[in-house]
């Protein structure tokens, strides 16, 4: 007998056939004498057609009815849930964010989660019924609706499963567990056994959105059993360790991973004096703008090449915060690219072998792919290319360091 948090996401619980079936597998899981609390996703494309009805009525909808709008999707869900557990004689009910006392900051469409009251979710576990939770969101300290960022269900799932010292918090998704790369792009993708919490971090966010990085980090610092297992197949799945697990030495590169959406600004021939790259930075921040990447080049002439990398949807309104304060930062020039992507290989074997980096790039280099921008950290290297040959580079990669072999033994 176990406390188990288990999170089902939107395409697990996209159709009322889907959800009928997840109602079967709780079920079971309940019949083997499991407490369960179950967090879900709203149903598939959901969350994106109410963000999309938002954007109709305003350009840059109020963040705080956007939240409003946002948390809608998770709450059909746990009610149609409750309802199919109740029919299969399953005793079952249904809580959002708030009934259930997830309190978080007041950053809308992108809060953090500060406290779980877990009271609520104990009296219906003692009175031997399938607590099911809305993912997503939580309440501010004002009692307004908040939501978590996209994925944010993930995060909940954690933060439920450390409040209340779950066994263990299992991540059911559409794919078998965290593979060697998206395996909806490269079909060689092999799912791990396991992977280091600093591997699985570093994969998500470099883009491989099976976790939100929130997530990862919450399972990290509360020391959260987490797993990601396949809805509706009945297969090992991936564990996320502290530690590389058992005999076998992982490979130097243990995974690829993408972000495709991203723009590039360069901003030319800036004054080479302190300060500068602060003035140019600055108005980003202020406009709520997150910077990933950033390359000052050498300086020629006393003045310099300042390079930064956004998210695609950031490009236009970065673009005018740096032309609006041009005068102020003394840009001549700025000229965008918004069809680049990032592309990464992550891996804690990477720390102690030489070697790495080049072989990346000549890899690159004989598909042909230039390198725009790359940027390094003890366990993962990535690369800016254009974006069309992006799905070539991750294939490439994924041969090129052998990720679609089975692991070898140690010293073998
Ligand atoms: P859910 O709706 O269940 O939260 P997501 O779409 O958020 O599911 O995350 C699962 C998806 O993550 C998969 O369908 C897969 O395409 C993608 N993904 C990206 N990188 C990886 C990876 N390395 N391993 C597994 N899945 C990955
Ligand atoms: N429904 C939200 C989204 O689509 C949260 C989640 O699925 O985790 O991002
Ligand atoms: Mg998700």
């Amino acid at each position: 007998m176990a406390l188990l948090v288990q999170k089902f996401g939107g395409t697990s619980v996209g159709t009322i056939e889907r959800i009928k079936a997840i109602a079967n597998k709780i079920q079971e899981f309940k019949a083997q004498g499991h407490d369960l609390v179950v967090v879900v996703s709203a149903m598939s494309g959901e969350t994106n057609r109410l963000a999309e009805l938002a954007h109709q009525m305003q350009d840059a909808p109020t963040p705080r009815e956007l939240d409003v709008i946002l948390s809608t999707g998770e709450q059909v869900t746990v009610a149609l849930l409750a309802m199919a557990l109740n029919q299969c004689k399953c005793p079952a009910r249904s809580y959002t964010g708030g009934q259930v006392s997830i309190r978080t900051d007041s950053q809308h469409n992108n809060a953090r989660i500060e406290s779980v009251d877990t009271r609520v979710i104990r009296e219906e576990l003692d009175a031997g019924r399938v607590v099911v939770i809305a993912g997503f969101q939580g309440v501010d300290q004002d009692g307004n609706i908040t939501t978590l960022g996209r994925g944010g269900s993930d995060t909940t799932a954690v933060a439920l499963a450390a409040a209340l010292e779950a066994d263990e918090c299992q991540i059911y998704t559409d794919v078998g567990g965290v593979y060697t790369a998206d395996p909806r792009v490269v079909e060689s993708a092999r799912r791990l056994d396991s992977i280091t919490f600093d591997e699985m971090l570093e994969m998500a966010s470099l883009g491989s959105k099976v976790l939100q990085i929130r997530a990862v980090e919450f399972a990290g610092k509360y020391d959260v059993a987490l797993s990601v297992r396949h809805s509706f197949e009945k297969t090992m799945g991936t564990l996320i360790t502290m530690e590389q697990q058992g005999e076998m030495e992982r490979a130097t590169v243990s995974s690829i991973a993408f972000n495709r959406y991203e723009a590039k600004l360069i901003v030319k021939g800036i004054p080479d004096i302190p300060g500068v790259a602060s003035r140019v930075l600055k108005p980003i921040s202020k406009a709520n703008i997150e910077v990933d990447m950033i390359v000052q080049n050498v300086a020629d002439d006393k003045t310099t090449d300042f390079t930064f990398t956004v998210h695609r949807n950031d490009f236009q309104k970065a673009m005018s915060v740096i032309g609006q304060s041009s005068d102020e930062i003394g840009v001549h020039e700025v000229e965008g690219d918004n069809q680049i992507s990032k592309v990464s290989i992550v891996g804690v074997g990477m720390r102690s072998r030489a070697g790495v980096a080049s072989r990346m790039f000549e890899t690159l280099a004989q598909a042909g792919i230039n390198i725009q921008i790359i940027s390094t950290s003890e366990i993962k290297i990535s690369v800016v290319i254009a974006e069309k040959y992006l799905e070539l580079a991750v294939r490439t990669l994924h041969s090129a360091f052998e990720l679609d072999k089975e692991l070898v033994l140690d010293g073998a």
